[in-house]
This record gives structure tokens, sequence and C-alpha cells, in this order.
């Protein structure tokens, strides 16, 4: 596990772009473009995690995806660096073409100039929103499934009644069925075991395959990697 700390994780403001080291937060990043008076970068405002963690994983919300803002992105293997463009990197939905060896030690982002009240405005609002329609104070790990296209994964589970539904300590949760919430004592396999059913009651009713968002950490073949395994045919 490699730590991107010091320059790697500092937030820096150059005219009308922010630099920021991949191991920056990216809620401090839109903090502190917002002071000063930076807009576009909102979007990121609740999504827990680093500047690298939001590249690699295209990070998005509110139709605004991490790749509409991004500049440049320094990668780094154990051969070297190089400076990428977002044309480089194989963008995608929740997704980035990056591979296992590579790290993104910096990105820089194109923003505009705003009100910094205008900017925190929208924040607000942004938060205020959240608020109202995800679960708060629970322990979560973000969207469960991708979006299929056109469709969103939340409407599709909660129309085959997996609201509140539980296996073990993981709830679907019943602000939003897209999220799991995990209960104390929670286990890895309830939150697979409750994916699976949700998957498998969404294909029985006519829908798609929803595919995860999230990734899984193999603990024996120390990888990351999608938990369901890859999509097959009908
Ligand atoms: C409550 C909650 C809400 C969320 N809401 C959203 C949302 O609205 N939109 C959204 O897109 N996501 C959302 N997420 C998911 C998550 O916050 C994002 O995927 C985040 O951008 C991941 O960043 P991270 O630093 O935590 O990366 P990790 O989760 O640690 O890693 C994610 C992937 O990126 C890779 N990675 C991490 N850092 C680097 C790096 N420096 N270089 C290369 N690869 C790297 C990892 O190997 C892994 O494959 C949410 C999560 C939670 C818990």
């Amino acid at each position: 596990m490699l730590r991107l700390t010091g320059r790697l994780g500092s937030i820096v403001v150059r005219d009308t772009q922010l630099w920021c080291g991949g191991g920056a937060s990216l809620p401090r990043a839109v903090q502190r473009a917002a002071k000063h008076g930076l807009a576009g970068l909102e979007f990121g405002a609740s999504i827990p995690g680093s500047v690298g963690g939001a590249v690699a994983m295209n990070a998005g919300a509110y139709q605004t995806e991490l790749k509409d803002v991004l500049r440049w992105a320094v990668i780094c293997t154990s051969d070297g660096r190089r400076r990428v463009g977002p044309e480089d990197l194989g963008f995608g939905y929740r997704r980035s073409g990056l591979r296992r060896n590579e790290v993104v030690a910096a990105a820089a982002f194109d923003l505009r100039r705003d009100h910094p009240e205008a900017i925190l405005g929208r924040l607000g609002e942004l938060r205020g929103q959240r608020r109202a329609t995800q679960p708060q104070g629970v322990r979560t790990f973000g969207s469960v499934f991708a979006n299929p296209t056109g469709d969103s994964s939340g409407r599709l589970l909660e129309s085959v009644g997996c609201k509140g539904l539980v296996i073990g300590g993981a709830r679907f949760s019943p602000v939003h069925a897209n999220f799991i919430e995990a209960s104390p004592g929670c286990r890895a396999a309830d939150v697979l075991a409750l994916m699976c059913e949700g998957r498998r009651r969404v294909v029985e009713a006519g829908g798609p395959i929803l595919e995860p968002e999230v990734r899984y950490l193999d603990p024996v073949a120390g990888i990351v990697r999608p938990p369901l395994g890859e999509a097959v045919g009908p």
C-alpha cells in the first residue's frame, strides 16, 4: 500500500487551475477551490476519498464527472512518470483505463471564476440534496451498483422490494436502495449475499444485470476486483 503525503497530498491554486497531489482529499480540494472563487468542482464535495482515487474511478455526481474538469494527471510507475491528458486515461462510467501498477501522483483541474459566496451556496444546496436522498450517520460504502444506461439502480432495486431488505448485518437502505448499510458485526459475506439477492431479483423481474460500482479487496489474491465477477449473457 502506498501513502501519498507531503507534496503528494497538497492542494495549490494556479490562476484558474487547481493542482492537487494524488493523496489530497477531494472534498478538501473542493473547499479550497470555492474559497478562491473557482467553480466547477462542486460535484465532488460529498465524494469521500482522494484525488488519485477519484481519477482512477472517474468519480462523479450531478451529471458531472472528474474527466470533465481534468486538465492533466501525473502517472507514476516503477519505470518513471509521465503527464497525460484526460483523453489518454480511457475514462468510462466510474472507471478509467489505469493499470494496477499505475499511480496517480498529481492532477490539475481546469476551473472557472465565480463569486465564492455563489459557489458556497451551491455546495450547501448539493449537500442538502444528498442529506435528503441518501442515508446519513450510518456506515455505507457509497453506491453499490453502477446505473445501467437510461435507468437508475436504486429505482430498479426498489421496484423489486429491496428497500430495507436485510441479510445478516447488511441492509439495503430504507432511504435509497442502492446503498447498503452495515450494522455492527456486519461481514463482507453479508454484503455480497445481499448484492447477489438484489441482482437476482432485478434480473428475474426482466431488468438488466446490475454491475457493481464498488470494488472488493480479495484477501486471498491480494488484489482489488469487482465483487460479483464479470457479467455473463442471459
Ligand atoms: C458515502 C459514500 C458516498 C459516495 N458517493 C460517491 C459519489 O457520489 N460518486 C462517486 O463517484 N463515488 C462515490 N463514492 C465512492 C468513492 O468515494 C469514490 O470512488 C472515491 O473517488 C474513491 O477514492 P478513494 O481515494 O477512496 O479510493 P479507493 O476507494 O481507496 O480506491 C478506489 C480505486 O482507485 C484506485 N486508486 C486509489 N488511489 C489511487 C491513486 N492515487 N492512483 C491510482 N489508483 C488509485 C484503487 O486501487 C482502487 O482501484 C462514495 C463513497 C461513499 C463511502
